[in-house]
């Protein structure tokens, strides 16, 4: 279904001038913006709404709404009306966000307020709850208002029965954020895995916020042994996918990871890495490599530890 008045275009188009990232790709939040919501089934109950600056997935259970994210704050007026259109939403029982960033985040107050669990990473629980400083920015995001908080927050994982769904929950450690997340409906076998997956756009690592290339190359290992044929895993940006574009991309991450550790280690500058063809010959071509390159390096300066005898 596409939600396609005049009236609401305008209103989206008016929002894409103020769509404000955090980290995380503002070019593929631009890219999306100006396109209407769109509501996508993934199963019976479930449905994903693109279009809201990230993606948002609704499960519609006997208990109410679940939620995975509430897309950026300039879209929570079309995204809470395109909620109303769904089943089971009279409530919205609970939202879980899969991490930190203003693209996941931007409907939690609203949705807080009207009474709604809010399940998030203690990482995630922190950043909103506190001011944290953007380097790329030089400024400091504020702490959201108190009804945007998670009102439960975990450091490993747990699982939750709505509505007669199992639902699971847990940390995939450094992968983009220091507060990722998957949360997998089984009954269903989707996985809702936030930016720690990346078949559309660059993937991010927002190394100043915890992500590094090593810690993304174990979750989408985590992913790939935690999954089977018919699982489905839907990103932050872009439509769901299966195990092979996972697999596609383990491989791809797998690369840059081995490649990046011994250009660094040689005492490359993320420029020289990419003059000595550090993105040559990948199953995919960057938008902006040295973004990626440059995010890569600075994640692994902070966990390097081991210096070799023949460092330069
Ligand atoms: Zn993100």
């Amino acid at each position: 279904m596409k939600v396609a008045s005049q009236q609401r275009r305008a209103i989206l188009r008016a929002a894409v001038g103020g769509v404000v990232g955090a980290t995380c790709s503002t070019l593929a939040n631009s890219a999306i913006a100006a396109e209407p919501l769109t509501i996508t089934p993934l199963a019976n109950d479930i449905n994903l709404i693109s279009g809201a600056g990230g993606n948002v997935v609704v499960v519609s259970t006997a208990d109410g709404q679940v939620m995975v994210d509430s897309g950026a704050a300039e879209f929570s007026d079309v995204l809470l009306e395109t909620l109303r259109e769904l089943p089971s939403s009279d409530r919205i029982h609970t939202l879980f966000n899969t991490h930190w960033h203003k693209a996941q985040i931007g409907s939690n107050a609203n949705i807080g307020q009207s009474g709604a669990r809010i399940i998030a990473h203690e990482k995630t629980r922190l950043h909103l709850a506190t001011d944290f400083y953007l380097p790329d920015q030089d400024r400091y995001e504020l702490a959201q208002p108190a009804a945007a908080h998670p009102t439960e927050s975990f450091f490993t994982g747990g699982e939750t029965v709505i509505g007669g769904q199992q639902i699971t929950y847990g940390h995939l450690l450094e992968a983009h954020t220091d507060g990722d997340i998957f949360v997998r409906f089984s009954h269903a076998n989707v996985l809702v895995v936030g930016d720690v997956i990346s078949p559309e756009v660059d993937p991010v690592l927002d190394w100043f916020g915890g992500g590094w290339i090593g810690g993304r190359v174990d979750a989408l290992e985590f992913l790939l042994n935690n999954s089977d044929d018919s699982t489905r895993f839907v990103p932050s940006v872009g439509p769901a996918v299966g195990r092979a574009e996972v697999q596609t991309e383990y491989e791809l991450m797998s690369t840059l990871f081995e490649r990046l550790v011994e250009l660094i280690r040689q005492g490359n500058r993320p420029e020289d890495s990419l003059a000595a063809g550090v993105m040559d010959g990948l199953s995919r071509n960057f938008h902006d490599p040295m973004k990626f390159v440059y995010a890569a390096q600075k994640s692994l300066w902070a966990h390097h530890n081991t210096l070799s005898h023949d460092i330069v």
